[in-house]
């Protein structure tokens, strides 16, 4: 038997032409990766974007996997996934295809340059928050239950920009 793994928590957005199929295409390669297994997905969210309004909405989710890849390797397959896809990006001039954060590994607290875990300002992010809730409702971020972090954000904006995508057409 080789050490236990260990469940991580992944952040995925996308706001090409079609973030959707990115997201969609990127928890499948989650389900992939190596020394790993993907246990759970939340639904897809949709974001407005941040700042100027006249760019396509961010499509997120999150997904949970059980991995016995550490930290650092863990980022290496997700940048590696990232670029595959932004390999796509570079031929349609695109905007952003897929960003993958490492948003948590475990109990861990990493800052280093190349990796810091907890994901810096996931608490103060509505579309990391409330997929991370559909999929994990007990998760603690710095000693605090997620729905105290969840009602800070709704106390400060509550129409945070964020809306369930209702459950995916799977086509035939
Ligand atoms: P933000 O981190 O605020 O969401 P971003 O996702 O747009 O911004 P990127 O350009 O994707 O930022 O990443 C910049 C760098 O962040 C990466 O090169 C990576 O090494 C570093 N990084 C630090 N911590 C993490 C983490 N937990 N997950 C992913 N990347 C991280
Ligand atoms: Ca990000
Ligand atoms: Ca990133």
């Amino acid at each position: 038997m080789g050490a236990p793994h260990q469940l991580a928590y992944i952040g995925l957005g996308s706001n090409l032409e079609s973030p959707i199929e990115q997201v969609r295409e990127a928890l499948n390669e989650l389900a992939m990766l190596p020394l790993s297994r993907l246990v759970a997905a939340s639904s897809l969210y949709a974001s407005r974007p941040v700042g100027p309004q006249d760019q396509p909405d961010f499509i997120n989710a999150v997904a949970a996997l059980e991995t016995h890849l550490s930290p650092l390797a863990l980022l290496d397959q997700l940048q590696a996934l990232e670029q595959q896809h932004r390999r796509r990006r570079q031929r349609h001039w695109g905007p952003r295809t897929l960003d993958l954060d490492l948003l948590l590994y475990a109990n861990a607290a990493i800052d280093t340059p190349r990796l810091r875990v907890p994901h810096p300002h996931m608490t103060a992010r509505a579309f990391v928050l409330v997929p991370l809730a559909e999929i994990a409702p007990s998760t603690h971020l710095y000693q605090k239950p997620l729905s105290v972090w969840l009602e800070h954000i709704n106390a400060q904006d509550s129409n945070h920009g964020l809306e369930r995508l209702a459950s995916l057409t799977i086509r035939a």
